[in-house]
């Protein structure tokens, strides 16, 4: 397929103004984690929006002790499950076009920096980035999107598989400016972001729930063995120093019970809950507590896709918060 999107066909109404974003993550969970909100209000208001995962998230440690048999070093059948359980998070944002980088359990999640997996062939981060960018490029020719997100250089927090979805993703939107091997006509990205979040914004999250702690909220979560608490915001991925580095604030907090829902659809590896006053927090598998924001914040990408032109802040109040929409200044 080619120029048929959307919906309507070729004697259809004009592809324009429809608005369509796509979302690069490495692992599912990623997505809900870091944009859920985002996705979730777009999603709502009519966006075409659609999430691309380049990996299984074979290797992730698993919460639930009755689903420990999934866990790499026994059934090894956590990938299979967790196409499952990004379904089932995909409903709760309002999500219907979520997609695998060249088909389900074509790159396997290479665990964490240093570990022998990364070394493993078929392994996400031995992909060689052209050709897993020529997937990701079909996508964008065919979806056609105006705005693609995804991570920042250093994926975020260094994890091989983040860093990967962020050098595919961006050679993607380069190749995707050529015509496809299929005769697909080219496409050009009007914006790419990388989402991060202001440590400001992480150290009044943290507040809140040591708040949370001091009224009585029971920490650690029921269900986790060992030490448990706090994470710190340095162990969040995305982090950049203050808002100014922001280029765009996307207040979907009136999806923020989407997004908890989402991220609980991921069960084997978020636990989620909320505190008495309402308000959500979540924890990996190390069970350290977190904050679960429903503003989240984009970086407008630097290099070829971040040369300033009519878009850049220009949407919203004027200040350090800039634009309020990731389609500020594109043209539909
Ligand atoms: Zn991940």
């Amino acid at each position: 397929m080619s120029v048929a999107f959307p919906p309507g066909g070729p004697s259809g109404p004009p592809a324009a103004p429809e608005r369509r974003l796509l979302l690069v993550h490495a692992h599912p969970d990623d997505e809900s984690i870091t944009t859920g909100a985002t996705m979730a209000k777009y999603a709502a208001e009519g966006a075409h929006v659609t999430l691309v995962t380049c990996t299984l998230g074979e290797e992730g440690e698993v919460i639930p002790a009755s689903l420990a048999h999934l866990a790499p070093d026994r059934d090894d059948a956590l990938g299979p499950y967790r196409i499952g359980e990004l379904a089932a998070a995909m409903r709760e944002l309002g999500v219907t076009d979520h997609r695998f980088l060249g088909g389900p359990g074509r790159y396997r999640d290479s665990g964490m920096m240093g570990a022998p997996q990364n070394e493993r062939p078929g392994c996400f981060w031995q992909a060689d980035v052209d050709e897993a960018g020529e997937l990701l490029a079909d996508v964008l020719r065919e979806v056609r999107p105006q705005v693609l997100v995804t991570y920042g250089p250093d994926g975020g927090y260094g994890h091989p598989d983040h860093i990967q979805a962020h050098r595919v993703a961006m050679r993607a939107a380069e190749l995707a400016t050529r015509a496809g091997a299929d005769g697909a006509a080219p496409h050009t990205v009007a914006r790419v972001y990388w989402n991060c979040v202001p440590r400001p914004v992480l150290d009044e999250g943290f507040a809140r729930l040591r708040e949370a702690a001091d009224e009585g909220e029971i920490f650690p979560f029921p269900g986790f063995t060992g030490e448990t608490g706090f994470a710190r915001p340095d162990d969040v991925p995305g982090v950049v120093e203050d808002r100014n580095e922001v280029d765009v604030t996307v207040d979907a907090t009136a999806y923020v019970k989407a997004k908890a829902a989402a991220m609980a659809a991921h069960e084997t590896q978020v636990s989620v809950r909320s505190t008495a006053r309402g308000e959500f927090f979540f924890a990996l598998s190390n069970g350290l507590g977190q904050p679960l924001n429903g503003t989240e914040f984009f970086q407008r990408a630097q290099g070829a896709y971040g040369a300033p032109d009519s878009g850049h802040g220009t949407d919203g109040p004027a200040g350090t918060h800039g634009a309020r929409d990731l389609f500020a200044g594109v043209r539909e």
